[in-house]
């Protein structure tokens, strides 16, 4: 494929083809239409003269209208045809022999008798003025090409400048430096665009960064519990008459945190890209929720958890059932993951103003006043280190607020340390 022209020099050729038109078509106007566009003026002025002496035929006024038109438009109104056109000029006979229109017209006066008048109007320019027209177009032609080469230059320039210098930018934001600075300016739109871009570079460092701190994280969490597994295998391959419950326990609450871990990883990934789509319906939110519990209770009855479920009437909501149970189900596991000792957990249903707020209320350890607004975020867990007894993977939480943002729903945390905490989401009643 032809490489494209460098945009500069496209307007460049663009800007200079067009002045060389414009010059074009004066030079064929003032060079081959002159005399014809001269002819066509004069004849309007014959015309018009013609009218005015019409008008005029039976005033008193009429010769001093006749030398008028002879002294400012030199039209000669004559009675006869034997008018001689005037060949004014000392090397007349060089000259072009000079050409007139001629028209004659039949006036009837106040009296009833007819008068004929002939009117001449010269059409053929003095040649002198044709030479000055020619040597005025030369030098006009050469004041043109030079100031349309400049202005041009300076056009494309300013036009292609900053484009060619976002480019050049967009070349290093291409190669992975995010932190590229876009200073287009000049126009409007080239400032909107460096504007766009810099928010893309900004957007692509975060995602960058993200994904990052993601790799790591997600690393860190494969590599605890496949060193721990591992080991037990080990152990339990080099000394096969000592194994006990404890570590076939081991290796399979650690699977179960790997497993955890992938679901949840798969569940944040496909709602933030393109799974972002909600399914909304009319469901009874009430029901829904009553099945999750049961299902979480017959699997945590054996550790001693009691769920209770404190709720009035049925309530029919809008949304997504399956996403917004999803979120109610990792609420309510995190109520039982951070329980401590209470080992109690209430959800409530309150229907006020049309609104319905669940709220999931555990009595265990708290959250600090500090960590409340950073537990919604992705991989975030409260003092890391200690809690590895805890099964959790810190993306618990996003998930929940990803769902909450895309359905618009008003959500929260209110929690005391060493007491408790009530995780609450509340929707419109359908
Ligand atoms: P995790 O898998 O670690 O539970 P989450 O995103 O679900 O990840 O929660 C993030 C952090 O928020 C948790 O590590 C925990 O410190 C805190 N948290 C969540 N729910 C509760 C709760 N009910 N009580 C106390 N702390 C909680």
């Amino acid at each position: 494929m032809k490489s494209p022209k460098k945009l500069m020099w496209k307007i460049f050729t663009f800007l200079i083809g067009f002045c060389a038109l414009l010059l074009l078509i004066l030079w064929i106007f003032e060079t081959t239409f002159l005399e014809k566009m001269y002819e066509g003026v004069r004849k309007k002025e014959i015309k018009n003269a013609i009218k005015l002496v019409e008008d005029n035929i039976n005033s008193p006024n009429l010769d001093n209208i006749i030398i008028s038109l002879r002294e400012d438009s030199e039209i000669i109104v004559s009675p006869s045809n034997s008018f001689v056109i005037p060949n004014r000029g000392r090397h007349s006979g060089k000259m072009k022999m000079r050409q007139a229109i001629t028209e004659s017209r039949d006036f009837v006066t106040e009296d009833g008798s007819v008068v004929t008048l002939v009117f001449y109007a010269i059409i053929s320019p003095v040649n002198a003025t044709i030479a000055t027209i020619k040597v005025q177009l030369y030098y006009v032609t050469f004041i043109m090409i030079f100031l349309s080469i400049i202005l041009a230059y300076i056009i494309a320039k300013a036009v292609s400048k900053p484009i060619e210098d976002l480019n050049d930018s967009a070349k290093l934001l291409a190669k992975g430096e995010y932190h590229t600075k876009f200073s287009g300016e000049g126009y409007r739109e080239i400032h909107e665009l460096s504007h766009t871009l810099n928010y893309t570079a900004s957007e692509l460092s975060k995602v960058e960064e993200l994904r990052r701190e993601l790799m790591a994280n997600i690393s860190h969490d494969l590599r605890t519990p496949l060193a721990l597994i591992y080991s037990y295998a080990e152990l339990m391959h080099d000394f096969p008459e000592e194994i006990n419950k404890e570590q076939t326990d081991m290796i399979m609450k650690e699977t179960s945190r790997l497993s955890s871990l992938v679901e949840d990883i798969f569940n944040l990934s496909q709602l933030e890209t393109g799974n972002m789509e909600l399914n909304i319906s009319k469901y009874n939110l009430s029901e829904s929720i009553k099945n999750t519990i049961n299902s979480v209770a017959e699997f945590v009855k054996n550790e001693g958890f009691n769920i209770y479920f404190e709720k009035e009437e049925d309530v029919y909501v809008n949304g997504d059932e399956v996403k917004i149970n999803q979120a109610f189900y990792n609420l309510l596991i995190n109520a039982i993951h951070y329980s401590g000792d209470s080992k109690e957990i209430i959800v409530r249903q309150i229907v006020k103003n049309n609104k319905v707020r669940i709220e999931i209320e555990d009595f265990g350890i708290g959250i600090e006043k500090e960590n409340m607004s950073k537990i919604w975020n992705r991989y975030y867990k409260t003092d890391n280190s200690h809690r590895r007894s805890i099964i959790g993977t810190g993306l618990g939480l996003s998930i929940v607020k990803k769902i909450m943002d895309l359905h618009g729903l008003d959500y929260g945390v209110e929690s005391e340390l060493g007491k408790g905490s009530i995780f609450w989401f509340s929707l419109k009643v359908a």
